[in-house]
């Protein structure tokens, strides 16, 4: 390293030079004043080699030698530093531009605003996005869709969302908000054509299936019907065999009616324009066809002026399901509340039962179709294990949801949670 020299040294030199030579001639004042003003100008003449040298500093550094040495060194040697330095993060920049750019998936980084500041090349196939044009652009005015403006505004993004193309329709969206920085927000597209056809296949095939299978088992019941009301003319042994075999065809109708229902909810659009519906009286029906099926006890509280928009037919399937339910995992001396009722959140239904109750660890598995709590309970209440997924489905095209609060062998709460923008009646 270099030797770090006085700035003293020299000057102090210079000077005594000038009092030995000015001494002798009887004129110290002018000698000191002569060197001086040499200083000066040596001084000045590094200052400005510095500037001219600041201004490119692309250049070799002056030459120069003392305390202008060390700064010049300095300098040249925290520039080259910075100057690699630059270079690696460049570098750095470039492959991750690199890696983005032959990524399938679509990668965009959004400021604070949520305006668009740099996308990679799959993005414009994607979402037709152009550079330079929609730079600074906010990215609801390029993704229109309702569900993607309610979804990048809502700020919770856990889930991803689906949607198809604003280029294409026929391409199949998936989109994953993910939050860094201070307000900054990065957008990952895949493209799920794929995974979203073989998923459109198999609920057309469930459908079918399920369509195909009415008209054979209808036919089948029939003759069962006429051959049971001919029982006495049958020998005794076939008697248990032909009431199983209705009850089974009929396990089956319900079955496929479950399917069939599932996927029509799965098939059609969120209704937009649903009808005010008023719920109490929909629930005093649902609560006297339940009393038919047990002896519990049944009590209903419902707010007669609390109605929302939604789809009568749907709704009665998704409320009865629950209702039902109650009925058939309560024992009989049990009691089932069921409250329709208004909070500062929306409307709420609860069926609360106080029968056998359910783990926590099936909760969250419980409206996935055909799950079991355990098999045995499931053949003996006849029930198709399709109910959960059918009531999941009803709420979710009415903007609520399904929560279930449960305590083994105290009892069960089912909550329709709906939003206030679904209240059309208001509670008083
Ligand atoms: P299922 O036709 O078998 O009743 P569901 O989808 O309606 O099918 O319900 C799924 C499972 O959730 C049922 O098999 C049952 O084990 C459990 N379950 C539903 N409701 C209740 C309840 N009120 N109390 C206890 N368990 C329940």
């Amino acid at each position: 390293m270099h030797k770090p020299r006085t700035l003293i040294k020299p000057i102090a030199l210079s000077l005594s030079g000038a009092l030995v030579i000015g001494l002798p001639l009887g004129k110290p004042f002018e000698c000191l004043t002569l060197a001086l003003a040499g200083l000066l100008i040596f001084q000045l003449k590094q200052l400005l080699a510095l500037k001219r040298w600041l201004d490119h500093p692309e250049q070799d550094p002056p030459e120069a030698k003392g305390v202008w040495g060390d700064v010049f060194d300095g300098l040249y040697h925290r520039q080259r530093k910075i100057l690699s330095q630059e270079r690696q993060l460049r570098a750095v920049i470039a492959r991750m531009q690199d890696s983005t750019s032959a990524l399938k998936d679509g990668v965009i980084m959004l400021d604070a605003n949520g305006n668009l500041e740099w996308w990679n090349p799959s993005t414009e196939r994607l979402l037709g996005l152009k550079h330079p044009q929609d730079v600074g652009q906010p990215i609801t005015n390029l993704i229109r869709h309702p569900h993607f403006k309610a979804y990048f505004e809502q700020g919770q993004y856990q889930e991803t969302l689906e949607l198809a193309s604003p280029v294409q329709d026929a391409l199949h969206l998936q989109y994953h908000i993910t939050e860094y920085g201070e307000g900054l927000r990065l957008i990952l597209v895949r493209d799920v054509t794929h995974v979203h056809s073989l998923e459109q296949m198999r609920k057309d095939f469930v459908a079918n299936v399920s369509h195909e299978l009415r008209t054979p088992l209808t036919v089948i019941s029939g003759y069962l019907e006429t051959l049971i009301e001919h029982n006495d003319a049958l020998p005794a042994r076939f008697s248990r065999a032909l009431s199983q075999m209705q009850q089974q065809s009929l396990r089956m109708q319900l079955l496929i009616d479950d399917l069939l229902l599932l996927a029509r909810l799965e098939a059609t659009e969120p209704l937009t324009h649903a009808q005010s519906l008023q719920v109490a009286p929909l629930l005093a029906r649902l609560c006297q066809d339940a009393q038919l099926l047990g002896e519990q006890e049944i009590h209903l509280e419902a707010d007669p002026a609390l109605a929302i928009k939604g789809h009568a037919g749907e709704l009665e399937s998704a409320f009865a399901n629950l209702i039902f339910n109650a009925v058939k995992y309560t024992p009989q001396d049990g009691r089932i509340e069921v409250r329709w009722y208004q909070d500062a959140h929306g409307a709420h239904l609860c069926v609360r039962d106080s029968g056998i109750g359910i783990e926590a660890k099936h909760l969250p598995r419980l409206t996935e179709r055909f799950y079991r709590v355990d098999s045995s309970r499931h053949s003996a209440t006849g029930g198709t294990g399709l109910g959960l997924a059918i009531v999941k489905h009803v709420l979710l095209r009415h903007n609520a949801q399904l929560r279930i609060e449960s305590c083994v062998g105290v009892g069960s709460a089912f909550y329709c949670d709906f939003p206030s923008t679904q209240i059309t009646g208001q509670a008083q």
